[in-house]
């Protein structure tokens, strides 16, 4: 990973194997959102691998087996370009959102997290907003 100001190996690298494999680019966007956020950014869910994903389905995480959290994503070719953070408070989270948006981010509203990927630059789908169940 190129340096990053705000986000750590730690935090963004599969829990499961340790691994980090970023698409080229994303962290990038990442420092980018983050910057003109200018908020914390508390990161609960970066790479995956699919043993990793896998393992969350299983236990009833909101994940998906196409995952833009995924390193070597069979159906969109790319390595991972989401992060899930904690949901800020109603505030912040309007602040975060109104950012997001005009930069192109995909987000995705659950009750402990907000999901963010670059769908809409690193893979042939348009950026969505949706909410899990
Ligand atoms: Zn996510």
């Amino acid at each position: 990973m190129n340096h990053s100001k705000h986000f750590t190996v730690e935090e963004l690298q599969c829990p499961t194997t340790k691994k980090l494999k970023l698409e080229p680019g994303f962290i990038e966007d990442l420092e980018e959102l983050r910057t003109f956020y200018g908020l914390p950014m508390m990161v609960t869910s970066g790479c995956r691998t699919q043993t990793h994903n896998e393992w969350l389905i299983r236990r009833k995480y909101s994940a998906s087996p196409n995952s833009f959290h995924l390193i070597a994503n069979p159906q969109y070719g790319c390595d991972t370009c989401a992060v899930d953070i904690r949901r800020p408070s109603p505030t912040r989270l309007h602040k975060l959102v109104s950012t997001a948006l005009p930069l192109g981010w995909t987000v995705g509203f659950a009750k402990t997290f907000i999901h963010l990927d670059m769908r809409g630059k690193y893979s042939n789908l348009s950026p969505i907003i949706y909410t899990y169940n």
